[in-house]
């Protein structure tokens, strides 16, 4: 996963409605057999309520008479928590023949339902309804319906029987969708009559592995030519406005796919759906998935240039988890099931070299220009450069913790460090790929590492499970060296400063200028924030309210603290503009900067001890050295 781009702001009212489709006799319609494996479990899922946030859901699983365990999903892949939104089941009700059945949750194991299925039964059956979040859940427990497009992931619509891996039960799937709206999903389609879908069946890991992305307002832009595996991407939003993917830009998609082809040199899906939603009312994110990312953006992405430029790594990185993440996966994620716990520790490996390879394929495919590349690097490399947080604790930690930091408030980050598996670990890829270039006389790369892997034989979907040591021994492969020592010192470092040896080694370094790039003003007006946290180390909402100060530095020195709120600057009402001016002032004026500031219903001023003026990350070009980040970023793949 899945990037988190910004919590869903709004609230809406739930509908109660209710309506249920008629359930197919067992034996009939959906219900069929796979080949040597248990009956296939029947799924109907009627979406037709979608604006009214419920989803209903009726399964008829094959049972034999005693005791039955039914799971809802609990750890689901790619969120790496225990996540699934188990408080948004309702309505939950099991019948035999026509006959209720009680069920009793498990004690300990809330996403646990015990049963007896009774004597002669051949099935249960089993209805509950999913109420379709509208607060600020997250991923699938994120707000995911519209009045005219909704994201249905399948973890928030079935239950499974214990006694079995994922692997082992075949769903034979229906769903119905609002009238007129159109639909992608990477899930095979058998027959497709009006608003009524039925999928051809498949195990419970591929359903839960296929998300379906519909809506009023659907188009579907082809990334490939016929007669090589199908790339899509299906748009829906809730404007037709909000479809009109520039010429430009699909071009820059399909170099994408021709990019991560040069890259890994193999591919391990049969087919891939970019499922893209454009919407201010669900929860923003990219979900990855093996042959399909949930990727989910504001309405306007498409079509606000500023918007646009801060968008373009969303889909690289869902890309690359295909290779990194769904077919090569950490031992410790690729659990049998979604009730077995996830062990996280190689997230700086699932997350960090994704968010490497999808920052390399995002300059390679020419998706972000190569200025606003590099600029993109030194933002990352210079706050993480002057964290307080990695004093204390050490980058592998945020990893073993990562189900704890997804939930982290965004105050405090500075201090308790966030999910830095990400960035940080971009820094440490970047590195070694320099470092291999340096090793081999710039014969070998980290593509190298990549097509072995990751590439391989072409084919459909399967998993590789790999440990700390597999990484070790196949960096080795590319370029003998000590890299278990690379890794572990950087993973457990505790140093004041991030690893920046590759923008070092690779003929740039990371600076300050006087005045912010023309990207980083961008991204202040697009998230709505003032980002001095290199000046006086404070980071503003447009309200005011202090998310963040970086300790050590002049606004945290005086005691100025999230849940704090900036009112006036040297006397004058707060904007952006106005905190700005007073800092760049600071090299000149004779007084100290007067920040007045709101705590509660306490009002205090603060005078700063700085005469720093602006200060804002960029990168510059050190000529001493052969200029290795650009040839990283240049494209790969033939014309
Ligand atoms: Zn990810």
């Amino acid at each position: 996963m899945s990037i988190r781009i910004r919590r869903a702001p709004f609230l809406m009212p739930l509908a109660a409605a209710a309506c249920l489709l008629p359930l197919q006799p067992s034996g009939a319609g959906l219900a069929v057999r796979s080949a040597g494996a248990a009956p296939a479990i029947t799924l109907e899922v009627d979406a037709r309520e979608a604006p009214q946030k419920i989803f209903h859901s009726r399964l008829v699983i094959p049972a034999s008479p005693g005791p039955l365990t039914l799971y809802y999903p609990k750890w689901i892949p790619g969120e790496h928590g225990p996540t699934g939104p188990i408080t948004d089941l309702a309505g939950l009700r099991v019948t035999a023949g026509g006959k209720p059945v009680a069920w009793n949750r498990d004690a300990e194991d809330m996403y646990a339902f015990h049963v007896e299925v009774p004597a002669g039964a051949k099935v249960i059956e089993v209805a509950f309804d999913f109420l379709s979040p509208v607060g600020e859940g997250r991923y699938s427990a994120g707000a995911s319906a519209t009045a005219n497009l909704a994201v249905l992931s399948w973890n928030q619509l079935v239950l499974y029987p214990a006694g079995a891996s994922s692997d082992a039960w075949t769903y034979a799937v229906r769903l119905r969708l609002p009238s007129g709206w159109g639909f992608g999903t990477a899930l095979p389609v058998a027959q497709n009559a009006g608003d009524r879908i039925d999928f051809i069946p498949v195990t419970l890991t591929k359903l839960v592995d296929s998300p379906v992305a519909a809506g009023l307002h659907y188009r579907r832009i082809p990334l490939t030519p016929e007669g090589v595996t199908p790339h899509v991407i299906d748009l829906v939003a809730d404007s037709p406005e909000a479809l009109e993917m520039s010429e430009d830009l699909i071009a820059g998609y399909r170099r994408l796919v021709a990019e991560a082809d040069a890259l890994f040199g193999a591919e391990h899906f049969q087919r891939y759906h970019f499922l893209y939603t454009l919407s201010d009312r669900v929860a923003h994110f990219g979900l990855e998935h093996h042959e399909s990312s949930d990727d989910r953006q504001a309405e306007r992405t498409l079509i606000e240039p500023d918007r646009r430029r801060l968008s373009t790594g969303l889909l690289p990185h869902e890309y690359v988890h295909s290779w990194n993440g769904k077919y090569r996966r950490p031992a410790g994620l690729a659990t049998p099931d979604y009730q077995a716990p996830m062990k996280t520790e190689l997230l700086w490996v699932y997350e960090g070299l994704t968010q490497y390879l999808g920052f390399v394929l995002n300059g390679r495919s020419r998706l972000s220009s190569p200025e606003d590349w590099r600029q993109n690097l030194a933002q990352v490399a210079a706050y993480l450069d002057q964290r307080p947080g990695r004093t204390w604790r050490p980058l592998i930690d945020t990893a073993v913790a990562a189900q704890l930091l997804y939930n982290a408030s965004e105050e405090w980050q500075e201090w308790r460090r966030g999910t830095d598996f990400y960035n940080e670990s971009l820094l440490i890829w970047l590195e070694a790929d320099v470092l291999i270039r340096q090793l081999t006389s710039a014969h070998r790369s980290l593509d190298d590492f990549c097509q072995r892997f990751h590439g391989g034989e072409s084919g459909p979907p399967k998993v590789v499970p790999y440990t700390f040591d597999d990484v070790v021994g196949a960096l080795g492969e590319i370029a003998p060296y000590d890299w278990r020592s690379f890794l572990t010192s950087r993973l457990e470092s505790t140093a004041p400063h991030a690893p920046l040896g590759g923008i070092t080694n690779g003929g740039w370094r990371l600076a300050f200028g006087d005045t912010a790039h023309a990207l980083y003003k961008t991204g202040e007006r697009v998230r709505k924030v003032a980002d001095e946290r290199y000046t006086i180390g404070l980071l503003l909402q447009e309200s005011g309210a202090v998310t963040d100060v970086v300790q050590g530095l002049p606004a945290a020195r005086v005691g100025v603290a999230p849940g704090m709120k900036l009112v006036a600057v040297n006397g004058r009402a707060w904007s952006r503009d106005v905190l700005r001016e007073a800092i760049r002032a600071t090299k000149t004026r004779s007084q100290p900067l007067e920040l007045l500031v709101e705590n509660g219903d306490s009002f205090k001023s603060y005078k700063l001890d700085y005469r720093g003026g602006g200060r804002y990350p960029t990168l510059e070009r050190d000529s001493s050295k052969p200029d290795l980040l650009s040839e990283i970023g240049k494209p790969h793949a033939a014309k």
